[in-house]
Order: structure tokens, then C-alpha cells, then sequence
């Protein structure tokens, strides 16, 4: 029996007009829920929009050429401006900060930024979860530093093992031994189950879920394979191009047969399941096929301070101006709050053809 993927139909175009901020919203307590009833429970924050990898999926190098315009660092969030963001974030109910890019570790001294964030408690007095998603090319150089300032864990992508497929995937030529050696490193100075994810697409390194889950068996760490998503306006997103979770799921389970895990908590975005002879987790992150906006509970802040709720997103608010203007905590968490409480993003939910043609914000910005 052939199984069909169904994608969702739009039951309208997908609008995300930002609510206007008054010049004094009313200031929450406590945690926040948005309009559909979801927590405001994890931030990105997007370091920097450079990336040292034109991932063809993500920047490809027709978009991201040698002319492209990134922004200056003036336009940045400083150190100090994220760790107050964040510290606002984390009054009204963020647990969970997840520093991205572009490429974070391009970001210089990022380790005094994690040490900064380390120091952030939630209103329980429990320090944030905090992690990094890294491209691993420079893991090795850092590992220790990042560890030492109290990151506590790191997700690597990671799209294929063979070295010519990886190389043309990141479309730099960069070598897949010194990712391979990142992931060892992390590991020698204490990191545990890191995350390595995998974009998969079709013809491209579909035949590389295999080699990934054997090569990772045993150790500890969680490949999680991803499909690939219409994020941007720039990568030439085809459904075609998509592999749906269940086919990669059926294709692991041929040679390691799988059984399902129960999620860690409500929300997560990875559907997990373990190999049945021991050999350890793997995970699957089904945005296009199995969209999961019911749980969703993640902002953005992107590099130069916009706040965005959705990956999708056409518009996000400008917090740096409220930071650079002189607002109080105050006033930040009160547009903080009436922005997430007026949330009803649900893209994933209502993607077709037309959606995936907007002018999305570019993931490499808004943060992966
Ligand atoms: N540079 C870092 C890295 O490579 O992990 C962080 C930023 S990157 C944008 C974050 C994650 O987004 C990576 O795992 C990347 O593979 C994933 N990603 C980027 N574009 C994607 C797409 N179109 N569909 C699915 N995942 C994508």
C-alpha cells in the first residue's frame, strides 16, 4: 500500500499584519499565553545573520553572494542589550534560550554572552535551559570555552557523512572530518545527547539517513532528520524536494527497528523514537507533513532586535528601538506581552503553493 502525504490547504492567505504596540501597554504578570491558548516558553536569539556556509537550502550563494549586504554591527543587539531582552523574556515565563544564527559561533567572544546568560534565573530561581545550534566548523576551536561559560547543550547540523555530499550541501567545500571532530571534542569536555540535525532532500542526501543513524549509534547523541521547510523567500522550496518524516522513518526502522518514545515534554518539536537492540534515540522534526503550531511555543529575536512569533513570519517588532529608546523593563515586557497575547500564528498549518510564495524573513536573520 503506497501511503499518501497530505498537505494542509490554506483556508486563507496567511497574514501576519503586526497588532500596533500602544505607547504604554498594560504590564503582565507572570507567564504569558497568546491568543490560541500557547506559552510563551522558549526565545531564539540570532546572533548574528553571517553564516561561514552557503547551505543551499538556507543561503544559497545566488541570494548570499559576495555582494551581500549583512548587517553592520552597529545594527547588532550588544551583548548587554540581548542578556536584558532575555532577562524579560525569562520574568514572563521563557525557560528555554536557544542562541542561532546565521553561524552563532562566528559571533565574537559568544562564550562571555553565554556566561551572562548562564547568570539569568526564572522566577522559580532555575536557571535558563540554555543551548546553541552551531554548523560544528568551528565546535572544535570552542567546545571547551562554551562548556566552561555554562552552556548546557548544543545541537549540530549535520546533512550528510559522505564527504562530497556534505561538501556540495554546504556549497563552501568544507570538509566533514572537522564537523566529525567538532562533535568529538564537544563530547571530550562533557557534552551529552547532542542533537545533530539533518535537512534531508530528496536526491540530494536521502541516502544518507543510514549511514547517519549507524555512524551516531552508541554514542549518546540524537540524529534527528528534518524536512525541509519553505523557510525565506529564497531557497526554491518544491514539495517535490521534500522526504516526509514517515518515509524516513520506514527507511531506519528496514535496518534498526525503531519503537516510540513518549515527547520529554509538551511542544517539543521532535517526534522520538529508539532503536529496539539498544543502539540509542533518533528524532524526527515533521514541519511540512505533521505540523505541530498547536504546541508551539517558541519566539524569535532576531539579530538586530525584532521579535518575531512564528519562523514564517513576514514582520517582527522592533524591541532594540524600545531598548535604545530609553523604555523601562516595564515597558518592554508589557509589549512583549501584547504582542504574544494577540498571537495566531499557525503557517505550518496553512501552507500550500501561495504561502510558500511569500516574502518570508529569511531563517539565517530570524534565527534557526
Ligand atoms: N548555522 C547554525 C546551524 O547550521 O545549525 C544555526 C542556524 S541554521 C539556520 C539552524 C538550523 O536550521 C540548521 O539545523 C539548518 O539545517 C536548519 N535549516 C535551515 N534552512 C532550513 C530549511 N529550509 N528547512 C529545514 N531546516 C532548515
Amino acid at each position: 500500500m503506497t501511503e499518501r502525504v497530505v498537505i494542509p490547504i490554506a483556508e486563507r492567505r496567511y497574514d501576519a499584519a503586526l497588532p500596533a504596540v500602544p505607547d504604554t501597554p498594560a504590564v503582565p504578570v507572570g507567564r504569558l499565553l497568546d491568543a490560541r491558548g500557547r506559552r510563551l516558553h522558549d526565545l531564539r536569539v540570532s546572533v548574528t545573520d553571517r553564516c561561514n556556509f552557503r547551505c543551499t537550502y538556507c543561503m544559497p550563494k545566488s541570494v548570499f553572494g559576495a555582494d551581500y549586504a549583512f548587517l553592520p554591527q552597529t545594527s547588532l543587539l550588544s551583548f548587554e542589550e540581548i542578556v536584558r531582552l532575555v532577562r524579560v523574556f525569562a520574568a514572563h515565563g521563557v525557560e528555554k534560550v536557544r542562541l542561532t544564527g546565521g553561524e552563532p559561533l562566528l559571533r565574537k567572544d559568544l562564550e562571555r554572552l553565554v556566561a551572562m546568560l548562564a547568570q539569568l534565573r526564572t522566577p522559580a530561581g532555575a536557571p535558563l535551559d540554555l543551548t546553541l545550534t552551531t554548523n560544528g566548523s568551528l565546535l572544535a576551536r570552542k567546545a571547551a570555552a562554551l562548556r566552561d561559560a555554562g552552556l548546557t547543550r548544543l545541537t549540530v547540523s549535520l546533512d550528510a557523512l559522505d564527504d562530497a555530499t556534505f561538501r556540495a550541501m554546504n556549497d563552501v567545500d568544507f570538509p566533514v572530518a572537522d564537523v566529525l571532530a567538532g562533535i568529538d571534542a564537544a563530547t571530550a569536555v562533557g557534552f551529552r545527547s547532542i542533537k545533530v540535525n539533518v535537512v534531508v532532500k530528496r536526491g540530494v542526501n536521502d541516502g544518507q539517513v543510514v549511514p547517519l543513524v549507524r555512524h551516531f549509534r552508541g554514542s549518546g547523541h540524537v540524529v534527528r532528520f528534518i524536512e525541509f521547510m519553505d523557510v525565506g523567500a529564497s531557497n526554491g522550496w518544491r514539495l517535490d524536494d521534500v522526504v516526509p518524516s514517515r518515509e524516513v522513518l520506514r527507511t531506519i526502522d528496514a535496518v534498526f527497528p525503531l519503537e516510540p518514545l513518549d515527547p520529554n515534554y509538551t511542544g517539543e518539536v521532535a517526534e522520538r523514537w529508539r532503536m529496539r537492540d539498544g543502539g540509542g534515540e533518533i528524532g524526527l522534526i515533521s514541519s511540512v507533513t505533521e505540523p505541530f503550531c498547536t504546541d508551539c511555543s517558541r519566539a524569535r529575536l532576531s539579530t538586530e532586535g525584532r521579535l518575531y512569533t512564528c519562523l514564517f513570519a513576514t514582520a517582527g517588532h522592533d524591541l532594540r528601538a524600545l531598548v535604545r529608546g530609553g523604555a523601562t523593563d516595564a515597558q518592554i515586557a508589557g509589549a512583549v506581552a501584547h504582542l504574544w497575547e494577540r498571537r495566531v500564528d499557525r503557517y505550518s498549518e496553512a501552507r500550500s503553493s501561495e504561502t510558500a510564495g511569500l516574502r518570508k524573513i529569511e531563517m539565517s536573520y530570524i534565527g534557526g
